[in-house]
């Protein structure tokens, strides 16, 4: 039973073929796919796709370049969504920060993160967290707040914070592109399998460069993370399942 805890399953990305999609990565196996909103748009989008598909659970989130384009009513607009869909959702994400691609805005971002830390922690969800250049920042934030479910989506941080991530608990999910990117090799090999997931960040992130990622691809990752922990791929399937039983379904 193969999970994808990190995808973008939306009309814009695939536009008339979701149910195949679908249909194929419940052919190779995969059970669940956490689908996770990056603004009111598509959070209000990912909730209604999961009304009609049944292997798509919810994930709202803001992510930091829809983010910091928002007014802070519309910021707060967002929050309060994600406030009154609790039922309907398994956790908050995409959220976090990115230095890489907004410049000069650190404490605008961080401002927003935090108001996304706290209702994450008032809802007692577990945040998956887009970090990219802001990886330490990242890291210090979520240790001041009170969440104890945090999964760094695809880390690009160095060994010094992928150990403190190991150290405080958190987990890694890691992309299918963990096929070719010996960052992401890294971590696996460093990183206990009790504390590893796997996710496709369906449409980016593909195992084959330049080809539109999707929820089948998994397997991809389960054949690389076996190959690096020497275990069989049935043994780390079954792992990584259980792991994602204890993080999102209570
Ligand atoms: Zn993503």
């Amino acid at each position: 039973m193969l999970v994808d805890v990190h995808a973008h399953i939306y009309k814009e990305y695939f536009n008339g073929d979701i149910n195949e999609i679908i249909e194929k990565a419940e052919k190779n196996n995969v059970v669940s796919i956490i689908n996770a909103g990056i603004n009111h748009e598509t959070n209000k989008e990912v909730i209604e796709l999961s009304k009609k598909f049944s292997i798509l659970k919810s994930s709202l989130g803001l992510y930091p370049l829809e983010g910091i384009k928002l007014e802070e009513d519309q910021i707060n607009e967002t929050i309060n969504f994600i406030d009154k869909n609790r039922n309907k959702i398994i956790a908050i994400g995409e959220v976090g920060l990115d230095y890489h691609y907004i410049k000069n805005k650190n404490k605008e971002q961080k401002d927003i993160f935090q108001k996304i830390i706290n209702i994450a922690e008032k809802l007692d969800l577990p945040i998956v967290v887009h970090s990219r250049g802001a990886e330490s920042d990242c890291v210090e934030m979520l240790e001041s707040s009170k969440i104890k479910k945090i999964i760094m989506h695809s880390f690009s941080g160095n060994m010094k914070l992928i150990k403190r991530i190991g150290d405080n608990g958190w987990t890694f999910s890691i992309p299918t592109n963990v096929v070719y990117s010996t960052q992401f090799q890294n971590i696996v090999d460093k990183t206990s399998i009790s504390q590893i997931l796997t996710e496709t960040d369906s449409p980016y992130l593909s195992p084959k460069k330049n080809e539109r990622n999707e929820p089948s691809n998994i397997v991809h990752s389960i054949k690389k993370i076996s190959d690096i922990k020497k275990l069989e791929k049935e043994e780390i399937e079954k792992l990584i399942f259980l792991n994602f039983q204890k993080i999102f379904i209570k």
